[in-house]
């Protein structure tokens, strides 16, 4: 079958013939239909995130059509359409029987420990694979496995419900979703921070009180906005320790500060008045968790997550188009996603 490998670190993917993976009984193989090309992607080939070992295959984005399944695979059969869950996980540790996967003393994450979705085929685990309604695109069904997920997964840690405010911090993909899944939640007032004049604008047609953290300090623009109260929830999406001390000082008495973004700085916080005082919490939030997959994949099918047609780019499995889509994602500004649709007639 034809993949796209990372071969070496610090160059260019490369177009790869390679067997197509056998599986055993409790795995399903995976036409691929569409696989997202992610920031991670252009991570693991510039070397900025570890991988286990070479050549590999990238793409942890996945969805697609069930050619096989292993004879312990009931949930779905051949023909199905699905969409993938990336953490492979060992399922008996201490972590895993609690149903916190992400944490799996063997994980395993597609794409980067284990051959992705930048193939014709992929193997995963049954476990992995989840039933996509005909609803859904397959483009939409691959690129929401990722961002999609984790921000819904940032509201979850956050207990974000219903009525309540929230401020986003960041509107890049992780922020496209997040306000979408906020909404979806039928939040009260959802604040959109940025610098960026066109995300702003995005943000205030999606129905969001955008906050230009350009114009004056962002804490006290919701402040005002909110007649001093604050925010109940702030999703810190950037990685940046300014904009996480900023998502902690807009809270309310009892607020919630979910930080998704990375960052290796260091975040100053005043213990007393900034958090004891209020009884706020610092959150951290670290991916997904296959138990909350099946409600993303409600929200998409009811329309209250949307990826619009001009939101999407379609390449071919192709390491050229592949290799430029990721040079454009270093320095891209908008909520435009790359997605990988390999052509059946090479
Ligand atoms: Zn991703
Ligand atoms: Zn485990």
């Amino acid at each position: 079958m034809r993949a796209v490998q990372l071969t070496e670190i610090g160059k260019a993917l490369v177009d790869a013939d390679v067997a197509i993976p056998k599986i055993g009984p409790s795995d399903v193989l995976i036409r691929v239909a569409a696989v997202g090309i992610c920031h991670s992607d252009a991570h693991y080939r510039a070397g900025i995130s570890k991988i286990d070992r070479l050549p590999l295959t990238l793409g942890h984005e996945v969805a697609g059509r069930v050619e096989k399944v292993g004879s312990d695979v009931m949930h779905v059969s051949a023909g199905d359409r699905v969409c993938v869950h990336y953490l492979v996980h060992c399922g008996s540790c201490e972590f895993c029987v609690h149903g916190l996967e992400q944490f799996c003393r063997t994980g395993q994450m597609i794409g980067k420990h284990r051959d992705g979705g930048y193939a014709e085929f992929i193997k995963v685990p049954g476990g992995n694979a989840f039933p996509l309604p005909d609803e859904i695109p397959f483009e939409v069904g691959a690129i929401m496995m990722c961002s999609s997920a984790t921000a819904l997964h940032a509201l979850n840690r956050a207990r974000f419900k219903a009525g309540e405010a929230i401020a986003i911090f960041g509107f890049g993909g992780l922020g496209f979703s997040a306000l979408q899944l906020a909404r979806a939640f039928d939040c009260g007032g959802v604040y959109v921070v940025e610098i960026n004049p066109a995300k702003l604008a995005s943000a205030a047609r999606m129905g969001a009180i955008a906050i230009d953290s350009k114009a004056a300090d962002p804490v006290e623009q919701i402040k005002e906005a909110t007649a001093g109260k604050g925010v109940d929830v702030a999703l810190e999406l950037i990685g940046s320790a300014k904009t996480m001390r900023q998502a902690v000082l807009c809270l309310a008495t009892l607020g919630r500060a979910a930080l998704v973004g990375l960052t290796a700085e260091s975040m100053s916080i005043h213990p007393y008045t900034e958090l004891i005082n209020k009884e706020v919490e610092i959150i951290g939030v670290s991916d997904h968790l296959a138990t909350e997959i099946p409600a993303l994949i409600e929200f998409a099918r009811s329309g209250k997550l949307r990826f619009p047609p001009e939101t999407l780019l379609v390449v071919d499995l192709d390491a050229v188009q592949i290799n430029a889509a990721l040079d454009a994602l270093q320095d891209s500004i908008d909520h435009v996603r790359t997605v990988i649709v390999p052509s059946s007639d090479k």
